[in-house]
């Protein structure tokens, strides 16, 4: 009886081999590696950390912020234009005039939020990626 456990065991510990294969240049690697000793891959699953999720959200929120914004000064500027429009307090000073002017400040907002959100992005990609806690 307890020889039969003894190889069910033995065959048990067979099964588990105590190495792998990398996935990436197929070395045998010890079955507990996170990181292949051969091509410095990492064969669990990692992730860039939290700090890196924190700062793609506030990219995120930043070019939500730049959106709201120029929102905010189209509405502002079209009151501005209707006053403009209604009072012509000077010669140059024309819808038109008033328009493009606002246009080319929300173009600068928009572009400097994307840019700032981007950014970010690239930045939180470029921290090293380690292995994942939770899993
Ligand atoms: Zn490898």
């Amino acid at each position: 009886m307890s020889a039969i456990r003894s190889i069910s065991r033995e065959t048990a510990k067979a099964r588990v081999p105590a190495e792998k294969s990398c996935p990436w240049c197929c070395d045998t690697i010890p079955r507990e590696a996170k990181k292949c000793r051969s091509c410095g891959e990492w064969v669990v699953g990692t992730s860039h950390g939290i700090v890196a999720a924190l700062l793609r959200l506030l990219g995120v929120a930043w070019m939500c912020v730049s959106v709201a914004i120029a929102a905010g000064l189209w509405y502002a500027g079209q009151a501005l234009r209707g006053w403009v429009w209604m009072h012509s307090v000077n010669q140059q000073l024309t819808p038109r005039v008033v328009d493009f002017l606002l246009y080319v400040v929300i173009a600068i907002v928009l572009l400097k939020g994307i840019a700032v959100g981007v950014g970010f992005g690239i930045i939180a990609r470029l921290s090293p990626r380690r292995p994942r806690w939770w899993t």
